[in-house]
């Protein structure tokens, strides 16, 4: 089937970016590609082509009468197709999308040989070039998260090559995380409606939590019940460098901890005391698990179940001042359209944090919406924001190798990291 695209649209396609939105069609030919590529003979011929293709059809993309790719149509998505291939390739089967998987695979045992990381991301979808599929590795166990409704139809073809190719890199069992379609346009976020059920696909049965290790630290991940796929895997490296930060801080304080991944990195730094404000206790539970599985006493530090901003509130009232503060908060803007609340609530977030900033303290402050550039993010921690004149922006960081993007797909790109000093 053929889908003809805008002259913006296929811009879009000819620059690399993987996503061709609804009203980026011109209308259904219904020309079909070859032969192979027909799997749904059912198809209705009312209305032509893209109007009578299924979820995960393969469609061919054009313009002005000149191929431009292949991608897998969404019908209920408002990104209506998902661009695997812009090159006049083989067919887009299966075989085609295994080998892309096990390249994606391959280069995470390069980039994390000799880490001891057992916990990352192993396809990051549009990033490796699999568009919506996302595949977190917890030591032996995988989670596959699904955006979208175009891969769905292709998971028991694509499990064989899958449970082939994991095996190999010593994944034994396979689940998935059901993700509710986002029409959103944001590639990550941190509070989407997950909490759906972990479903077995492959494998022993997978435990509800276990632990993994991450640079070095053991951490827990809470699989059954989790967020994502059950860890932030994206602020790894970020976790390293609080650790390195928090050598010699007192007081370190850590706004929404969730399983207190940079809590623990900060206890295992130096710091005296360490706090963390999450308004989930079963967080907490899991984080005092990872304390100790570290060998850290969860008793020398301060586990406060509330929500941040009223926390923050209350400690500047008791005079409270840490000397190291991480914030890292869900995503305040999932939508652009959220996008002028969301930086209100950074910026009021962000106040409240600068109140209990010790003079000589460092702020880490994280956004995880890719609708929040990188100078819309630095706009909320000015001078006039934090009320006052001391600090300076000593580093910007962003999300790991195993987070890939595409240069095109500016989406991809969400995760901002700021040290302030
Ligand atoms: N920093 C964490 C990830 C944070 S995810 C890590 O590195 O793993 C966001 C967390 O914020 C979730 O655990 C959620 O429970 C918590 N949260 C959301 N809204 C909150 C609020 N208003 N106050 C406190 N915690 C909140």
């Amino acid at each position: 089937m053929r889908v003809h695209l805008t002259a913006t649209a296929a811009a879009a396609v000819r620059r690399g970016h993987p996503w061709v939105y609804r009203d980026g069609i011109t209308g259904g030919g219904g020309s079909a590609g070859p032969p192979g590529e027909r799997r749904r003979g059912e198809r209705s011929p009312r209305g032509g082509g893209a109007a009578a293709a299924a979820s995960g059809d393969v469609v061919e993309l054009s313009a002005e009468g000149a191929f431009l790719g292949r991608g897998l149509w969404d019908a209920d998505s408002a990104i209506a197709v998902r661009v695997f291939q812009r090159a006049q390739a083989p067919a887009l089967d299966e075989r085609a999308i295994a080998e892309r998987l096990e390249r994606a695979f391959a280069l995470r045992d390069g980039w994390f040989a000799g880490r001891d990381t057992t916990a990352y991301r192993l396809c990051n979808g549009e990033g490796d070039r699999v568009p919506s599929l996302v595949i977190d590795r917890y030591d032996r166990v995988a989670v596959l998260r699904l955006d979208g409704g175009m891969l769905a139809p292709w998971l028991d073809r694509l499990l064989p090559h899958l449970a082939r190719a994991l095996g190999a890199c010593g994944v034994r069992s396979i689940g998935l995380r059901a993700r509710a379609p986002s029409a959103s346009g944001d590639a990550e976020g941190k509070e989407g409606k997950e909490g759906k059920k972990l479903a077995h696909l492959h494998g022993p049965p997978l435990p509800d939590r276990l632990f993994v290790r991450e640079t070095g630290v053991a951490m827990e991940v809470d699989l059954a019940r989790g967020q994502k796929t059950g860890a932030f895997l994206d602020q790894r490296d970020n976790r390293a460098r609080v650790r390195a930060l928090a050598a010699g801080r007192g007081r370190v304080l850590n706004l929404f901890s969730y399983a207190g991944g940079f809590s623990v990195a900060a206890a295992l730094g130096g710091a005296g005391r360490v706090t963390s404000v999450d308004s989930a206790p079963a967080a907490h539970a899991s984080a005092q698990r990872t304390f100790r599985e570290n060998g850290v006493d969860p008793a020398a530090h301060d586990f406060v179940t509330a929500d941040a901003f009223d926390f923050l509130e209350k400690a500047r009232g008791r005079g409270d001042r840490y000397d190291l503060v991480i914030c890292d908060p869900p995503s305040f803007a999932p939508s652009e359209r959220a996008k002028p609340r969301a930086l209100g609530a950074y910026r009021r977030l962000h106040t409240a944090v600068a109140r209990v900033l010790d003079r000589g303290g460092v702020l880490c402050a994280a956004s995880c919406s890719s609708h929040i550039t990188m100078e819309d993010f630095l706009a909320t921690l000015d001078d006039a924001t934090l009320e006052r004149d001391d600090l300076r922006v000593r580093a910007i960081h962003g999300q790991p190798e195993d987070h890939p993007t595409l240069p095109a797909w500016w989406e991809g790109r969400y995760l901002k990291f700021v040290v302030l000093e």
